[in-house]
């Protein structure tokens, strides 16, 4: 399983670059997991965004879900040139039903998973868990019957992931804040508390992601490889990760 990291932000996107989405690959099935703003300019950097197999949105703020709509365009208007009829299915919470709502479109079809069950989206097998955040936010436990990869979506420390990330091979975390802020208020994780629940699961590689516009990012890998004795990196624009 491959992926690929098409923006890293938190928040707004820094110029050329796009806030929260990964481009998750299996062999020929290829998937986003969530879809933030200037999203769309990235994705095709990587692969043809009609050949999408399917997104799945953790939670529907803009920062997550900005550049739904200009995908849903996009289908539209390849689909009216190309004379087809195809359509991306889009896996959305309904606990806000709402912005659920807003994943169905001509050609996108919004499908709703029950964050109790287990959801098989092509190769990838996904379990659910809802974080604190101050919207209905889902974690993902992601895996091909190989590898597993789990993404902490939006989130504040809390003790629970810990058993969600067992094990798991990447944890690609929520990194908002630095070592001795407070980011339970808004929601969000800093270095430390990443490294601590990459520690504690014995994951194998820890991605920091989701970032601050202040400070220097080098610090927050810095502080995270304090607690966690594993590979710790800083998303990018493009960075994969291929297991
Ligand atoms: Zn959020």
């Amino acid at each position: 399983m491959k992926v690929t990291v098409v923006g890293f932000w938190g928040a707004y996107p820094e110029v050329g670059e796009a806030t929260s989405c990964y481009l998750l690959e299996k062999d020929d099935f290829s998937c986003l997991i969530d879809c933030g703003s200037g999203a769309l300019a990235q994705v095709p950097k990587y692969t043809n965004v009609m050949e999408l197999d399917a997104v799945i949105l953790s939670h529907y703020h803009q920062d997550h879900i900005a550049d739904v709509g200009v995908l849903q365009y996009n289908w539209l208007v390849q689909n009216q040139i190309q004379n087809t009829s195809d359509i991306l299915p889009i896996y959305g919470h309904t606990d806000d039903l709402t912005g659920f709502e807003k994943l169905t479109h001509h050609f996108t079809e919004g499908i709703g998973y029950d964050p109790e069950k287990t959801v098989q989206v092509g190769p990838f097998t996904i379990t659910f868990l809802k974080t604190k955040h101050p919207v209905a936010c889902f974690a993902m436990r992601i895996t091909d019957g190989e590898k597993v990869i789990v993404y902490t979506a939006d989130s504040s420390y809390m003790q629970e992931f810990v058993s969600f990330s067992r094990h798991a091979d990447l944890l690609i975390s929520d990194c908002s804040f630095y070592q001795g802020q407070d980011g339970s208020k808004a929601g969000h994780m800093t270095s430390v508390e990443c490294a601590e629940i990459a520690e504690a699961a014995g994951v194998g590689q820890l991605l920091l992601s989701h970032h601050p516009h202040f400070g220097d990012r080098g610090d927050l890998v810095s502080e995270a490889k304090k607690e966690y004795t594993g590979i710790v990196e800083l998303a990018r624009t493009g960075y994969t990760w291929n297991a």
